[in-house]
């Protein structure tokens, strides 16, 4: 039993002026974190109860699905990173230990940087200790703060700078052992996230810089989620908006009759797609060829879309670059020959082809057929342009973002959209790391094969805040049981009285005995004070001790997510709060 008057937690009447969202500014006046600089959060007392109780569920989910906990650095040498598939894409968001440098002014070659993952660190480690078959499989994770310089933190824990993150990583003999590990893990992640009490689905996920061949994201369904998750009621299909496919172009979908010649026509000052849309032009969006211009790797290539299409750019990664950027006006002149507004890909009107690492088509320009495109000449543009006869196409994929409404792949119902909060990610990584760093192990043959990985994610503090947007009312948080500071809490609200503090004694011990961790306010101070702090913490079970009520021979118990209170005769309150205790554990 803790008595607050011994404890610490700060509660605040305002919400902090940087606090957009609601998760963010009940974590702030429950005085659960307290913010040192941009990204970066001091864990009070009660916050880190929370995220203390978080990690053993996580730790105990994760030993029963037989990984092995250990604690690597996390300080890194530079030059395991540069050794890995991903230094330049991952350094942008690395912070470098060995220099004070900016995003500005990185620090270029530096020694040290602290860790943002471990997949570089725990590869060469598996690579030198993992030698034979008989030491497979292992999976190996850490529950631990992680570094990434994001450009914009914000939101509180969702997206810090220094946050506690569970990672791990699975080594397998092949393909299908991975693939094992990885549903052993997916299990392991539902249970952990049903257990912490909060709503969390997978849904398909891009690779990104991991370079995975498989991946799943586990979202928290949320208005202020960073992400979009594309769904379909129908047939359960859910993907994160950056990989999801539609019904949209038939597979089968044949090539556009041969029409007219191509035709050159003068569009003075119209550069955009909506321009060219209106009169005297009037050529519909969907009429229309897109042509991006993005450079991977350093060398240019070209996306080309239908003209109501966006470019999705994580789909990018499908092209194999490990940086991809838009291209600079001043990189896109010299090549097509035109200025942003008047380009396009018809065959023999681009100035430098050969400079081009490709042009690449979204499977949907085939729903155009003939269409309309830019000319690369200022000024005009090109109607009747087909397909397969004018555009000189290197490569055909899958580039655009999937709107709410187009079919979905598998059922052809309308696919809905919704946002969520990314609490947990799992890959499966095949052998890219294990061929990076040569880590390999020895089959009964005597034959050296590479070690097949997958990795996994959770945000410990992320999920910590996920659960407060996800569980809240106006008066402040609703803890889930399991991961409440402390499940009871016994408001006295006449703490020199004896009697008072006698019975909130007895309650109190009875429901540690049946597991609750209880907390009594023993503070001076008004009721109203007191009961706003206990609806603002939020913690689940409230049992009111007074004078008035002692007088009438009752206490009163309350759940935080009910409004009814329960008048319960003094003789039977430490009986019936632990009989409630374990009803809810
Ligand atoms: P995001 O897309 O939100 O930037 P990510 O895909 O980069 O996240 P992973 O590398 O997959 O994240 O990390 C695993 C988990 O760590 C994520 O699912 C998320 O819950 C958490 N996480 C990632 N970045 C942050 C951050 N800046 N602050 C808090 N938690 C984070
Ligand atoms: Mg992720």
């Amino acid at each position: 039993m803790k008595y607050w008057s011994e404890f610490f937690i700060p509660t605040l009447k305002e919400s902090p002026a940087d606090a957009e969202i609601a998760s963010h500014k009940l974590l702030v006046r429950a005085g659960l974190v307290r913010k040192l600089s941009g990204g970066l959060y001091t864990y009070m007392p009660a916050g880190l109860r929370v995220m203390r109780t978080i990690s053993e569920i996580c730790r105990e989910e994760l030993d029963r699905a037989g990984a092995i906990e250990m604690w690597m650095p996390h300080v890194h040498p530079a030059e395991n990173w540069k050794k890995g598939p991903r230094w330049a894409a991952a350094r942008e968001i690395m912070f470098r230990a060995d220099h004070a440098g900016d995003r500005q002014k990185p620090s270029e070659d530096p020694e040290f940087v602290l860790g943002p993952t471990h997949e570089e660190v725990v590869t060469p480690l598996a690579g030198a200790e993992i030698n034979s078959y008989r030491d497979l499989p292992k999976n190996f994770y850490q529950i631990a703060t992680k570094f990434r310089n994001e450009i914009r933190p914000r939101y509180g824990l969702m997206r810090a700078r220094e946050f506690v993150m569970m990672d791990a990583y699975s080594f397998d003999v092949d393909d299908d052992a991975s693939v094992v590990a990885y549903h052993k893990m997916k299990a392991a992640y539902e249970a952990f996230f049903k257990r912490v009490g909060v709503l969390a689905i997978a849904v398909e996920a891009d690779t990104g810089v991991m370079g995975g061949s498989y991946s799943h994201e586990f979202m928290v369904p949320a208005e202020v989620g960073d992400d979009d998750v594309i769904y379909c009621e129908e047939s359960g299909y859910a993907a994160n908006r950056e990989k999801a496919t539609s019904g949209l172009v038939p597979a089968d979908i044949a090539d556009a009759a041969l029409e007219a010649e191509v035709e050159k026509f003068a569009t003075p000052g119209v550069t955009t797609i909506a321009a060219l849309a209106k009169e005297p032009y009037i050529v519909a969006a969907d009429q229309q060829f897109k042509t991006l211009v993005y450079v991977g790797d350093e060398k240019p290539f070209l996306v080309i879309l239908r003209g109501n299409d966006d470019l999705e750019e994580a789909k990018l990664s499908a092209l194999g670059f490990s940086v991809v950027r838009p291209a600079t006006p001043e990189e896109i002149e010299p090549i097509l020959g035109a200025k942003p507004g008047s380009l396009g890909a018809v065959k023999g009107t681009i100035k430098s082809p050969d400079q081009l690492a490709g042009i690449f088509a979204d499977h949907a320009i085939k729903l155009i057929g003939n269409g309309t495109t830019g000319a690369n000449e200022d000024g005009y543009h090109l109607r009747h342009v087909n397909i397969g006869r004018d555009l000189a196409i290197t490569g055909w994929g899958d580039f655009r973002t999937v709107k709410a409404g187009e079919p979905c792949p598998q059922c052809g119902q309308p696919l809905k959209s919704r946002r969520g909060i990314e609490v947990g990610h799992i890959f499966k990584l095949g052998t890219k790391y294990a061929e990076c760093f040569e880590a390999t192990y020895m089959d009964d043959q005597k034959q050296t094969h590479p070690l097949v990985m997958g990795c996994y994610g959770i945000g410990i503090s992320r999920t910590l805040q996920a659960v407060i947007e996800q569980s809240h009312d106006q008066n402040g948080i609703v803890w889930p049981w399991a991961i409440a500071p402390y499940q009871v809490l016994i408001t006295v609200l006449d703490p020199d009285m004896a009697e008072a503090k006698e019975v909130a004694n007895a309650v109190g011990v009875a429901a540690e005995l049946v597991g609750a961790d209880v907390l009594v306010d023993d503070r001076d101070g008004r009721p109203g004070v007191k009961f706003k702090d206990a609806d603002l913490v939020g913690f689940p079970l409230r049992v009111t001790i007074g004078g008035r009520g002692l007088k009438e021979g009752i206490v009163e118990v309350k759940w935080r997510h009910e409004e009814t209170v329960a008048k319960v005769p003094v003789a039977e309150a430490a009986s019936h709060v632990a009989n409630l205790v374990e009803s809810a554990s």
